[in-house]
Parts: C-alpha cells; sequence; structure tokens
C-alpha cells in the first residue's frame, strides 16, 4: 500500500504578528539565506538590537529582490510600510519639515524586513530630541589590502586616547571591512560641538601619525591608511547598528565584540545571520556586558 507521507507542518507565516510574504526569496544568493531566514534573525536577536535601535531615526537599506538588485537607501515613508513603523518631524535646513522613520519594537523591525529591509543604520540621537546627540562613533574605513590587523590595532589605539581623556569606549565589527569605535554620550551638548570634536580628535591622529591615519575622505590620501570617517558624527548621518544585518557576500551582521576578545578575531564579518542563538547568548555574557552603554559627557576639550 502506497502511504502518502504527511505534509512538513507549513513554515509560519506570522512573527510577532507581522506577516512575512515570500519567505523562501533567497536574498543572499552566494551563501543561500531566504527572507524567511533573515526574519527568523531579526525575530531573535530584537530584544538584544532595540536598546540600540529603538526611537531613533533610521536610514533602511532595502533590496526588494535581494542583495544581488537593486538595493536603496531609505529616510522617509514611501508608502507600504506596516503601522509599527513610526514617523518623527525633523526640521529641515530650508525651515520645513520631513518626516523620518524609526521604529521601537520588534513588530516595527519585522514590517521593515516585510519591506525588503536588510540594513539598519541609525542616527546618533533620539527622536526625544534629535538635535542632542548621544553617541559618537569613529568609522575605521581601511584602504583596500589593508590587513585586519592594522584595523584592530588602530581600534585599540583610538579606544587608548578616548581614555586618556576620560571617555569609555566599545568596538562592533561592521559586518564588512572595518570596526567601529562606539563612545555613548550623556545628552547636552549640540550636533556643531558633537561634530567639532569628532573631527579634531580623527585629525589630532592622523596629524600624530601620518602614515597610519588619514581624516580626510580622499581616497588617494588614503593608500595604505586607514580613514577615520568621523562624518557619522554629523547631523543627518547614520551608522549601521549594532546587530543589523548587512547586504554582503555571506548575511554578515555588525557584532558588538569586547576589546579583549578583538584580539583573536579575523575579520570583520565573523557573524552572520545564522548565529542568531550564539550572538543571544554573548550579549547575555560577560564579556558584552554593559555594551554601548557609559553614563558620560563630551569633554570640554
Ligand atoms: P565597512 O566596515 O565595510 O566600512 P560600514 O558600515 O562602516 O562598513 P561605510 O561605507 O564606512 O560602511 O559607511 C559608514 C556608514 O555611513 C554606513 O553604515 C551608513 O550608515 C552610512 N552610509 C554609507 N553610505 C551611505 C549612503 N549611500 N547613504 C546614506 N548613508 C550611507
Ligand atoms: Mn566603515
Ligand atoms: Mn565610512
Amino acid at each position: 500500500d502506497e502511504v502518502t507521507p504527511e505534509k512538513p507542518a507549513k513554515a509560519p507565516l506570522v512573527e510577532n504578528e507581522v506577516e512575512i510574504s515570500s519567505r523562501d526569496r533567497v536574498v543572499f544568493p552566494d551563501s543561500g539565506q531566504t527572507k524567511g531566514e533573515l526574519a527568523d534573525y531579526y525575530r531573535a536577536v530584537a530584544g538584544i538590537m532595540l536598546p540600540f535601535a529603538a526611537r531613533r531615526p533610521v536610514s533602511l537599506v532595502r533590496c526588494p529582490q535581494g542583495r544581488a538588485k537593486k538595493c536603496f537607501f531609505q529616510k522617509h515613508d514611501s508608502g507600504g510600510f506596516g503601522d509599527a513603523v513610526r514617523h518623527v518631524p525633523i526640521a529641515e535646513k530650508d525651515g520645513g519639515t520631513e518626516d523620518y522613520l524609526y521604529v521601537e519594537d520588534a513588530r516595527g523591525i519585522l514590517q521593515c524586513v516585510q519591506m525588503g529591509t536588510i540594513e539598519f543604520h541609525g542616527w546618533g540621537s533620539r527622536t526625544s530630541d534629535v538635535e542632542a546627540p548621544d553617541r559618537m562613533i569613529f568609522d575605521l574605513d581601511p584602504d583596500e589590502g589593508l590587513d585586519f590587523d592594522a584595523v584592530k590595532t588602530a581600534a585599540q589605539d583610538i579606544r587608548a586616547r578616548l581614555a586618556d581623556i576620560g571617555l569609555v569606549s566599545f568596538a562592533m565589527l561592521s559586518g564588512g571591512k572595518g570596526v567601529h569605535v562606539v563612545v555613548p554620550l550623556t545628552t547636552g551638548h549640540d550636533w556643531a560641538a558633537h561634530k567639532d570634536f569628532a573631527r579634531r580628535f580623527a585629525e589630532a591622529l592622523s596629524v600624530a601619525e601620518p602614515d597610519r591615519f588619514v581624516a580626510t575622505m580622499s581616497k588617494a590620501k588614503r593608500k595604505g591608511r586607514i580613514f577615520i570617517d568621523w562624518l557619522r558624527n554629523q547631523r543627518g548621518s547614520t551608522a549601521v547598528l549594532p546587530y543589523s544585518a548587512r547586504a554582503r557576500s555571506g548575511a554578515p551582521v555588525a557584532a558588538p565584540i569586547g576589546w579583549n576578545e578583538l584580539k583573536n578575531i579575523d575579520n570583520a564579518h565573523r557573524w552572520t545571520i545564522g548565529d542568531a542563538d550564539e550572538l543571544l547568548k554573548r550579549a547575555s555574557g560577560k564579556t558584552l556586558a554593559g555594551w554601548g552603554f557609559a553614563d558620560q559627557a563630551l569633554p570640554d576639550i
């Protein structure tokens, strides 16, 4: 007698009440992960991502047909988002106001994923007062061909220089090529002071060690050096958020890392969207306890 095999249980369509369509669509062609797997990743890490991602204006990298096709940065609502993708009005330079996007819960994150979002980038300030930055980021961008050891050493040097002026900092693998040095700050200064501090800090490093560092974006000047991208620290700029997936080969994620651990890491894409369990375990472990948080004001120097 022929036995009809039981149909496998249908993959769930509902993730925290957010319906994910086309779960089987391949989003990362070279490693094979699908939109459903990406949604599963974000559902799993939402709890550890939201402390950094919630209630900040965000820019999304959307790739509705997968990362190999057209992707675009999006900072305003173009329609189609769910109700948990919220709006915050922000004053524009020309005197008008524009609505920017933000999320505050797992539903918001998943509704973005439903719309083809792979990456989440955040402002350095919160929706409660977008004019009050609370996070400085030094984004280390190595020249092509420079090995990751140079990036790690640079990050440690920046950490030490920040410590010299009383600032605690944290390291994050970008998921791409570099490391971000993250400096949490209490609010109380404006964007002009924030940007000015970041610029002066980066320029001081490039002056002290011109063979290793540059503080200007010029590709020509970067030859064999690391660009300390301080431009993440101006009003309206964004940086990739902790635990965001990246629209890059292998589906890597931006991952917080302890300073001591960093010494044993070989590249900036060590963790991927397949590693949610490990990332969750790490987030509740000793090494990352308190990562990204410090009660410190921007020094007056
Ligand atoms: P990598 O380690 O490979 O440099 P990264 O995330 O640091 O990864 P960068 O190219 O250095 O990538 O960009 C730094 C940040 O600048 C990004 O995380 C993003 O928030 C922002 N950014 C980059 N390109 C754009 C763009 N076209 N539009 C808006 N923001 C951008
Ligand atoms: Mn970078
Ligand atoms: Mn950069």
